[in-house]
């Protein structure tokens, strides 16, 4: 055992606490987090190396955090029973950094003492952020196996040192226990420390227990005070849903965690819960929600997955871990390797979270993937089509097609959504679902994921020239395509109605050619990113000189090089008269009923998105 000595504090911890006691902090709270945390993987440490050595659960199986309070001493005080720290082990572990992220960290400070001081808020700096709100603080422990005679007590006031000595401490674990600032003393009182652990450690899967309070009345009814009563209650939910066994969890547990995490009434349409280990590890419990939220068009919005690491929460919305055309995934991925204190910055910039990001993108496709091979088409259910939109439906200007979609939207919304949603057992309907709500932001995948992009073309349905229901995949279409056609036709417009009645569509009606009709604004942009799936290039049938190729036969083409001939003299006349407004004038034979219509150059810009820009002031 060692005599009382006192220790300077390694250079860079000097350094950092400096920051630490002269820096004003946004978010001072998060000390609570830090050490709770800290008391947290001290039991997962002890619960660890007991496997080998049950001795180390001495007389004491359980396994627990403690907070307590003295408001008139002003300390507060967080108590495990986990592992503990040896006498050299408070000297190493409590006067170095050994943290990678923390050094990290460190490398950023400028120097500015307001820059660093909103970088500190936003990292956390473990053990030493108890110097946020403490000006002393001591830490008492005993390592398991070790005799009480061996327990350490180290005490610090954040200055260039720290002292140690021995003490006696008849119970295994560590008590860290802050004397607080003056400015701090609103972290003595229940109720805020309450929400903080709500806030933060609601998810640490061991019990967070404060003692009982009670209002006992003055004397002669004079004044009153809160009292503790000496028992003590946990204060967290202690449920990490995502860290138990599968086996354990039914659907409805999973289903209620949705709720509680996205806020939504509705049952999810599919989730995935994996735990992924090899050279990043991390578990994943993904939903794939049954509605749009009111902001899915905000891109900046990130994807709705909280951030754990090991357990603690981190942040919400981290939109480092899913790219931003799955922003309608809600879940939870909990990492094993990042440190507690990472910052949106460094999120951008870790491997492990790449990694993490890589392989969630994956398991969301697969679950699409998953949906949309047990997805009956309309033909198979007889059921309603479905029309998709992006939330702003353009009324049809053709009264005829006007018509059909709206009978179309009736059929669609006849299926009571709440019903359907709570029968997770029938998957039949789900990724039409699924798509009506989500299918114009998947697209933004063709632009944004180019190493997936084969897989979300595959994910793709639209309207066509023979369907109304957005149920046309881009297999579905090669595989009725005419001999001879060696190209997938589809046509941009506003609303399904202007689609099906452009003239563009005429000499395609007329040869029984199939067309894809795409009314979702992104498509246009989505497309520039598509020029061909599975070897078939896209085509759209309003640009340029539409070349029918082997489409069309010796005498079509003959009748259309002689009528180009004979109406040379007009096409001048008329090239001279639009002189300012047509590019080019031309004969063509994608006509069938109409006189003219307007195409685009190829490689030029289309109607629409023109239509668009313009919109968007442009
Ligand atoms: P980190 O938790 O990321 O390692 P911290 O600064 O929070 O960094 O803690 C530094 C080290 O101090 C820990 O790695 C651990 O060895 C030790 N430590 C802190 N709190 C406790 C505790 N309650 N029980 C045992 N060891 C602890
Ligand atoms: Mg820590």
């Amino acid at each position: 055992t060692i005599s009382k000595t006192k220790l300077p504090f390694q250079a860079e911890v000097a350094q950092l606490l400096h920051l630490v006691t002269h820096s004003l902090y946004s978010n001072k709270e998060i000390f609570l987090r830090e050490l709770i945390s800290n008391a947290s993987d001290a039991c997962d440490k002890l619960r660890f190396e007991a496997i080998d050595q049950p001795a180390l659960f001495e007389d004491q199986p359980q396994l627990e955090v403690r907070v307590a309070f003295d408001a008139e001493a002003k300390t507060l005080t967080i108590t495990d029973s986990g592992i503990g720290l040896s006498q050299q082990e408070a000297i190493d572990n409590l006067g170095t950094i050994a943290k990678s992220g923390t050094k990290e960290f460190m490398s950023k400070l400028s120097g500015d003492q307001k820059a660093d001081a909103q970088l500190i808020g936003q990292f956390g700096v473990g053990f030493y952020s108890g110097f946020i709100v403490a000006d002393k603080i001591t830490v008492e422990s005993r390592r398991a196996g070790l005799p009480a005679e061996e327990g350490v007590r180290w005490v610090s006031s954040g200055a260039g040192d720290f002292e140690v000595d021995s003490i006696a401490r008849p119970q295994r674990g560590t008590s860290v226990t802050l004397h607080l600032r003056d400015d701090a003393e609103e972290y003595l009182n229940a109720w805020k420390l309450k929400s903080i652990i709500a806030k933060y450690s609601d998810h640490i899967s061991l019990p967070i227990l404060m003692e009982k309070e009670e209002w006992k009345e003055g004397e002669d009814n004079k004044g009153g005070a809160m009292v503790k009563t000496g028992e003590w209650e946990p204060v967290n939910k202690a449920s990490a849903l995502w860290s138990r066994p599968k086996k354990d969890i039914s659907d409805e547990q999973y289903v209620d965690f949705y709720k509680n995490i996205s806020h939504d009434f509705e049952a999810p349409l599919a989730w995935s819960h994996n735990r992924v280990e090899g050279n990043t590890e991390y578990t994943q419990l993904l939903y794939i929600p049954a509605k749009a939220p009111m902001d899915l068009w905000n891109r900046d919005k990130g994807a709705g997955v909280k951030l754990y690491v090991k357990r603690v929460f981190i942040m919400d919305d981290a939109e480092a871990l899913l790219p931003s055309y799955l922003r309608f995934v809600k879940g939870v991925i909990d990492s094993a390797d990042l440190p507690l204190n990472v910052s949106r910055e460094l999120l951008q910039e870790s491997r492990d979270v790449k990694a993490i990001r890589e392989g969630s993108t994956k398991r969301v496709l697969g679950m699409l993937e998953d949906l949309a091979k047990k997805q009956k088409t309309a033909s198979e259910s007889g059921e309603g089509k479905i029309d998709v939109g992006s939330g702003e439906s353009v009324p049809a200007p053709e009264p005829t097609e006007g018509v059909t979609d709206v009978v179309d939207k009736k059929a669609d919304h006849g299926t009571p959504a709440a019903e359907a949603a709570a029968d997770y057992a029938d998957e039949s309907g789900k990724y039409a679902r699924f798509y009506a709500e989500f299918g114009a932001v998947l697209k933004e995948g063709l632009g944004e994921d180019f190493g997936n992009r084969e897989r979300i073309a595959k994910l793709l349905r639209f309207a066509s020239s023979t369907s109304d229901a957005v149920s046309v995949s881009f297999a579905d279409y090669k595989s009725r395509m005419k001999e001879g056609q060696d190209a997938i036709y589809y046509i941009t417009a506003d609303t399904l109605a202007a689609a099906r009645n452009s003239p563009q569509l005429e000499i395609f009606k007329k040869k029984g050619i199939e067309v894809l009709l795409m009314t979702d604004r992104v498509d246009e942009w989505a497309l520039n990113y598509l020029t061909e799936f599975d070897g078939t290039p896209l085509q759209s049938v309003a640009k340029g000189a539409v070349d029918l190729g082997k489409l069309q036969d010796e005498a079509e083409k003959k009748a259309a090089e002689e009528a180009a001939e004979s109406f040379k003299p007009l096409l001048e006349r008329l090239k001279e008269a639009l002189k300012d407004k047509a590019e080019d004038v031309r004969v063509t034979t994608r006509l069938v009923d109409s006189p003219a219509c307007l195409v685009v150059q190829d490689g030029g810009m289309s109607t629409q998105l023109a239509r668009m820009l313009k919109q968007a002031g442009q």
